[in-house]
């Protein structure tokens, strides 16, 4: 088979949300960005990992079950990113012919992909890090695993979510694990609960502790909790992020407004700032990380603007891992891991799960 350049401008889908100026925004496209996939990309070095060993630090206090200790060396290769939006967990309600059916489609994965992915990227050798880590280039992973930054953008289960099958929000459950809340009943089945669920059954998938990155954008509140005026949710995001932190999440910033970096003003980026910290203060905390919406990157001054209100660690989208360091800020690359990606990048990620058995038969023909 010949070895073709694919060039694959992702362009707009109207998943139709209301925005942050109260106007309807299109969402969750990946506009503006020229993501290329160019054959089979050449596998990552099997290991990189350095011959010194560095022992993982031991917990000074006993853990109910015993953590079994995972020996971790310093990788020094490039890092892969991959993420994903909350999960889809009735396709018949989601993968319907309308427009809106078209974007889960293609922006979107099910909960029985998910579930199979995530044992390809074990099978693989793959090992979640820590995003700061990743940042700082001080990598550890298990000897003879790969590193990989997972997160997880738009976790605001949006009003659109209401009657597609997918979750509400996230919560607690009695136990004080994260759950995510469907119909009446709580659930496994979305991203944060079953990466907690891989991770408890083979601790060699995370290194330092660490799980993912969740990204937030404010317009609609936080984690599915659509009104922080109630005392009673602003209580409940709180527990729940001191969960997430406690358990190996990080939170970013998705912008207040999913507002597009690379054409919005510095003004209105300077006020969406202001409103994403205002909402956030109190009920996550300061975050470094940002990840752009769309994956749209802003101009220099933007960049900077978001630098100097604490986001020192930025995320795009691109199918290579990447790594930058421009003006004091980190800026990596993440895979879009959806329909438009089962589609077209096969090979491209058959170092992390195989395709063809991890598509759920009730998706529609990819195209
Ligand atoms: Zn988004």
């Amino acid at each position: 088979m010949r070895r073709r350049l694919q060039v694959t401008v992702l362009t707009v889908v109207a998943l139709a949300a209301v925005g942050a100026t109260g106007g309807v925004l299109a969402k969750l496209h990946y506009g503006g960005v020229r993501v290329v996939a160019a054959g089979p990309r050449p596998q990552p070095l099997p290991t990189s990992a350095s011959p010194e060993a560095t022992p993982a630090p031991q917990p000074t206090r006993a853990i109910h079950p015993p953590a079994p200790a995972v020996r971790l060396v310093h990788w020094r290769g490039p890092v892969e990113g991959i993420f994903f939006h909350p999960l889809i967990l009735a396709p018949k309600l989601a993968f319907r012919g309308d427009q809106l059916g078209r974007g889960f489609a293609d922006y979107f994965v099910t909960a029985r992909e998910f579930r199979g992915i995530l044992d390809g990227l074990w099978r693989n050798g793959w090992t979640l890090v820590d995003a700061h880590r990743a940042a700082a280039g001080t990598v550890r992973v298990p000897v003879g695993r790969k590193p990989l930054v997972l997160s997880e953008d738009d976790v605001n289960y949006y009003a659109y979510f209401n009657g597609r099958g997918l979750s509400s929000r996230l919560a607690l459950d009695p136990s004080g694990n994260v759950k995510a809340e469907y119909g009446a009943g709580l659930t496994d089945d979305d991203v944060v609960p079953l990466v907690d669920e891989e991770v408890a059954r083979h601790p060699e998938f995370s290194a330092d502790g660490a799980k993912g990155v969740l990204a937030v954008t404010g317009y609609e509140g936080l984690f599915g909790e659509h009104d922080l005026t109630d005392p009673a949710a602003r209580a409940r995001v709180q527990a729940l992020v001191a969960q997430l932190h406690a358990t190996g999440w990080l939170i970013a910033s998705h912008t207040y407004g999913h507002i597009d970096l690379s054409k919005d003003s510095l003004a209105a980026i300077a006020r969406d700032t202001s409103r994403w910290q205002a909402l956030t203060r109190d009920l996550i905390g300061p975050t470094d990380l940002l990840i752009y919406p769309f994956g749209a990157r802003p101009g220099a001054a933007g960049r900077a603007l978001l630098r100097d209100a604490g986001f020192t660690i930025q995320f795009d989208i691109d199918v290579t891992a990447d790594r930058t360091i421009v003006d004091g800020v980190v800026m990596m690359s993440r895979r879009h891991i959806d329909g438009y990606a089962f589609a077209g990048q096969v090979r491209a990620l058959a170092q992390f799960f195989d395709v063809a058995t991890v598509v759920d038969p009730a998706r529609p023909r990819l195209s």
